[in-house]
């Protein structure tokens, strides 16, 4: 009846890129550096929910050798994750996630990622629930080198 799974992901930040999280640019001094847009909440979210049916990561179905995927816009590759998990039977039951940033401040720009991650999902805005948090300037996101993401994923039976 139900699947959980657990994604996690890293990206690197940079100048002269945008910060795309949750499917919205958050304006700031650098951007995430990646094949795709580099959503890095995106991509851990993916992950959970792949890993819940045992279908792999993203650098499988979307490999980053490919072309096609340069640059590409993460919430169109989940709009994808989820048709692929509703064809093996499968939808969301909830999502949990948390970012990972020492700036800027993402409270501002969480009921937006929620909305949009829900609306892809075709699922209510309370099934997904996106937290941020520091790592108190320690480490390599305290030090604003790069974002991470942790996510759970609850799939449920169609
Ligand atoms: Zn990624």
């Amino acid at each position: 009846m139900f699947r959980i799974g657990h994604g996690y992901d890293v990206h690197k930040l940079v100048e002269e890129r945008k910060l795309i999280l949750g499917g919205i640019e958050i304006p700031h001094t650098h951007g995430l550096l990646g094949h795709s847009d580099a959503d890095v909440l995106i991509h851990a979210v993916m992950d959970a929910m792949l890993g819940a049916l045992a279908l792999g990561d993203i650098g499988h179905l979307f490999p980053d050798t490919d072309e096609k995927y340069k640059g590409a816009d993460s919430m169109k590759l989940f709009e994808e994750v989820c048709r692929v998990c509703r064809e093996k039977g499968y939808e969301i039951g909830n999502i949990d996630a948390t970012v990972i940033a020492q700036a800027p401040k993402l409270a501002p720009h969480i009921e937006k990622m929620r909305e949009n991650i829900a609306r892809v999902a075709g699922c209510d805005v309370s099934q997904i629930s996106v937290k941020a948090t520091t790592e108190e300037k320690l480490g390599f996101t305290g030090e604003k080198l790069g974002i991470s993401a942790h996510s759970v994923a609850l799939m449920k039976r169609i």
